[in-house]
């Protein structure tokens, strides 16, 4: 049986290689796409991109396969004409939550197809047998599964926890959609090189994004980057679960806890730390928030946590500790420190 060779399945997965081909093959200049024939294009590569900023998803338009299909490319063409990380890992998110929602939907050989065709995955059908009471209707190669799966948090994503025989890990239909959906998530986020020169339509839309855009980091607090907070003094075990986090690796709940303890402590704002998290494979914003807000002491007992001492981030392997820990006991202390020297060197300069 022949996969993604309907219109339909283009549409709905503009990412994989047949549908790259099926555009190639249209032989499209940048100039077409704001012509008469294809005005409508424009509308929805925007509203692409704007339902990414607004909901956190994109939709998915079942009307004209044509037009759902080359406004992927368009939308993608914004995004990058703006050159915003933010936007960027936002866009990724929503556009690959789309693509998990319809592949949930799908006969199992079509995702086999995709992740062999698109991503180049070892995976088949499993022998339909039940283990621990579930059905496991696929086999992935462990390389390729360790490709995504370290980027979700949830333990049920543990090799540990997983069901590995002779070299493959077994997955559910779920799983295999939610992989697959991550591995877009990534190559969305990859940078593209320069955009071209847009024509004043496609300028326009920009505007438009751009000012959506700047309208919700400013909600956000996210363009002030810490507002009075000085990252060169951060101690180096927070430092280190920051970069994981903004990276979107993988992060323990002691991680977590004292990234966010720690953050909520110096100051920033319950709507930053929120975006930090964003990144975070499995990201759920109103989880997160919830979270973020029971340790700032807005929910729950109103009690505000203040991260672990030293002697227990070194007991969760977390301490990163370098010649300027030498006598902190607390990551806080070494921040305060660390603000007072830097403000006793600005006097001296004066
Ligand atoms: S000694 Fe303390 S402040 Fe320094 S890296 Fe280790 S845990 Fe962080």
């Amino acid at each position: 049986m022949v996969f993604m060779s309907s219109k339909g399945d283009l549409a709905k997965y503009p990412f994989t290689k047949e549908a790259q081909k099926y555009i190639e093959n249209l032989n499209l200049d940048i100039r077409d796409l704001v012509s008469p024939k294809y005005s409508s294009l424009l509308r929805r590569g925007g509203e692409r991109v704007i339902e990414a900023l607004e909901k956190g998803i994109v939709s998915y338009k079942d009307n004209n396969y044509v037009e759902e299909l080359l406004s992927f490319p368009l939308a993608r063409l914004l995004v990058e004409s703006l050159g915003d990380d933010y936007l960027r890992r936002r866009y990724a998110v929503a556009e690959s939550k789309r693509v998990d929602k319809l592949l949930a939907m799908e006969e199992n050989d079509k995702l086999i197809y995709i992740a062999r065709e698109t991503f180049g995955w070892d995976i088949r059908k499993a022998p339909r047998q039940s283990i621990g009471g579930r059905f496991y209707d696929y086999e992935l190669n462990v390389v390729n599964y360790l490709e995504y799966a370290p980027y979700f948090q949830d333990k049920y994503w543990k090799l540990v926890n997983r069901v590995l025989h002779k070299g493959y890990v077994y997955l559910r239909k779920n799983d295999v959609a939610r992989l697959i959906s991550e591995a877009v998530k990534w190559r969305l986020m990859e940078k593209k090189g320069k955009p071209p020169v847009l024509p004043p339509e496609i300028k326009e839309m920009v505007n438009i994004i751009e000012s959506k855009l700047v309208a919700q980091k400013k909600d956000r607090g996210i363009d002030g980057g810490f507002g009075e907070v000085s990252r060169d003094s951060f101690p180096p075990c927070i430092s280190k679960i920051l970069s994981d986090a903004i990276a979107g690796k993988s992060m323990s709940h002691h991680a977590r806890f004292t990234l966010t303890s720690f953050l909520i402590n110096i100051g920033v704002s319950v709507d930053e730390l929120v975006e930090i998290f964003s990144n975070v494979a499995d990201f759920d914003e109103e989880l997160t928030r919830y979270q973020v807000e029971h340790i700032a002491g807005i929910r729950g007992g109103g009690t505000k946590y203040t991260p672990p001492t030293c002697s227990t981030l070194k007991t969760y392997g977390l301490c990163e500790k370098n010649e300027l820990c030498q006598g902190v006991k607390h990551p806080l202390n070494y921040y305060r420190n660390s603000l007072r020297r830097q403000k006793g060197s600005e006097k001296t300069v004066i």
